[in-house]
């Protein structure tokens, strides 16, 4: 590869976008040609990125390739190391300088560091700035200048820190600033995992994706009903589906926000806070996925059985709203918040397994399967984090059924059969209230 000028390099993560990036814009003001990679390294399987999310990626990939071509410039994708791949390419273009937005996942983290390390080994160096969440961590304190503990101290922090320092997204300008690279030869998720694969999201990937469905959503009208609708789990959209664009950074979360608060939408800025906070969540506590945040229900013993979750992964517990929502999460990757909620307290609460496996399922068959999110949210559904559920909250899956799936829809699409039940919820409940009171005596009685 023979360039003309010493180009600076951007280092893609998760942030498959060229809208509003803080690595795009820092890169900018180096004054050189902006050269692009992404690395599909092997090692994101054991990072939890299942078929669904990979094949959302490729799309990505694809999309984002398009978007630097229009305005002149190329996408290098490499597989392999990432590490090793980092420093090829920069030693391939002669970048003295790699961009990159800070991705807070602990492994990522480790990544970052041997990047910089082996960088420094070339003579060159990386730039890492904060982009994944509207307001940096270190920024959002409550009053007394503590770490927030609940979400509702996180978002008035946030809101206070948006009001004396806005946030707006950037706005620059990327033609004649690209250097031109051949177009990639992109493999398929296929040619990635080595088989057919019939996962597949119901969302395409990609940025021009991402900006089209959050411009439509809002324009006709479903933005608006958000609030009153937001829970109707057979109305596809009821909510906004962005969840797998904002996971891989194909659509900037201030940009998000700023179309909600623009067109005064408190509910669905506060749904974007809630991603941020769990960002936040798990910036405070690196091991979020492994270890309970309030430690005494570390203690717990979860007796469910090996056939019970099986049953689950399957959709066959005999409860028409958890089987919905587990055959379309294998089927699609995607599945509506409510539905989540029943289909994870279901696991935790009435079949008394460790919400950790239920973590890693979700996450392995999500498109927007994210670390922060669904840990934050497993422990919130069961009542071991941080501002979460309290432990007597069990949903009751036949009422939550009537009251947001009352025409019965979204059970009939997903899972039609209805096989024999597995447990009886009332029984279950009983259990559950005596396990978490065992190792935590000091539990108040619900009211
Ligand atoms: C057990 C469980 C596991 C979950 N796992 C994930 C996950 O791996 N990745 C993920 O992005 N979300 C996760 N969520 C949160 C939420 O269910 C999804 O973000 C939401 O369903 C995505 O659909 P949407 O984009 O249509 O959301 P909308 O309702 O349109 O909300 C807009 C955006 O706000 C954010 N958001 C909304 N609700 C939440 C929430 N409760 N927590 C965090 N962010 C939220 C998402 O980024 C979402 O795209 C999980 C929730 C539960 C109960």
């Amino acid at each position: 590869m023979t360039v003309m000028t010493t180009p600076v390099l951007v280092w893609l993560r998760r942030d498959l976008r060229l809208d509003d990036s803080h690595a795009i814009a820092a890169a900018l003001e180096a004054g050189a040609p902006l050269a692009f990679l992404y690395v599909l390294d092997p090692a994101m399987k054991t990072r939890g990125v299942g078929h669904a999310q990979l094949g959302f990626i490729v799309e990505g990939l694809n999309d984002l390739q398009a978007r630097l071509a229009e305005r002149g410039g190329g996408l290098i994708v490499r597989r392999g190391d990432t590490v090793q791949q980092l420093l090829d390419v920069a030693r391939e273009l002669g970048a003295q300088r790699v961009f990159a937005n800070r991705d807070e996942e602990p492994t990522a983290g480790m990544i970052e560091r041997a990047a910089e390390e082996a960088l420094r080994g070339l003579g060159a160096e990386l730039v890492v700035v904060d982009d994944e969440v509207n307001v940096p961590h270190e920024l959002v304190l409550t009053k007394e200048g503590n770490p927030c503990r609940t979400y509702s101290a996180y978002a008035r922090s946030v809101r206070r820190v948006l009001a004396e320092l806005p946030s707006p997204p950037h706005d620059y300008d990327l033609q004649g600033r690209l250097l031109a690279a051949p177009a990639p030869e992109i493999p398929s998720v296929e040619m990635l995992v080595g088989r057919p694969v019939t996962l597949r999201s119901d969302v395409p990937g990609g940025e021009t994706h991402a900006l089209a469905r959050l411009r439509s959503w809002r324009d006709e009208g479903y933005l608006a009903g958000y609030a009153k609708d937001r829970d109707l789990v057979a109305e596809p959209d009821a909510t906004s589906r962005l969840s797998g664009y904002l996971r891989q950074g194909m659509l900037s979360p201030r940009r998000a926000l700023h179309v909600a608060d623009r067109a005064d939408a408190p509910k669905y800025a506060s749904e974007l806070l809630w991603r941020d906070w769990f960002k936040y969540v798990l910036h405070h506590h690196p091991d979020l996925a492994e270890r309970c945040i309030d430690p005494r229900y570390d203690r717990i013993e979860w007796f469910g059985l090996d056939e019970h979750f099986e049953a689950w992964t399957r959709g066959e517990t005999g409860f028409a709203m958890v089987d919905a929502a587990m055959r379309q999460l294998t089927e699609t990757g995607s599945v509506a918040n409510r539905a989540r909620m029943v289909a994870a307290s279901f696991l935790v609460k009435d079949l008394h397994i460790d919400w950790r496996r239920g973590e890693q399922w979700f996450r392995r068959h999500l498109t927007d399967g994210d670390l922060a999110s669904n840990a934050g949210s497993w422990q919130w559904v069961a009542g071991t984090g941080l501002d979460a559920a309290p432990y007597f909250r069990v949903f009751n899956p036949d009422l939550q059924e009537q009251r947001f799936d009352p025409t019965g829809a979204y059970a009939a699409r997903w899972a039609p059969d209805r096989p024999l039940r597995i447990v009886e919820h009332a029984i279950e409940r009983d259990r559950t209230l005596a396990a978490y009171k065992a190792v935590a005596t000091d539990l108040a009685d619900p009211s």
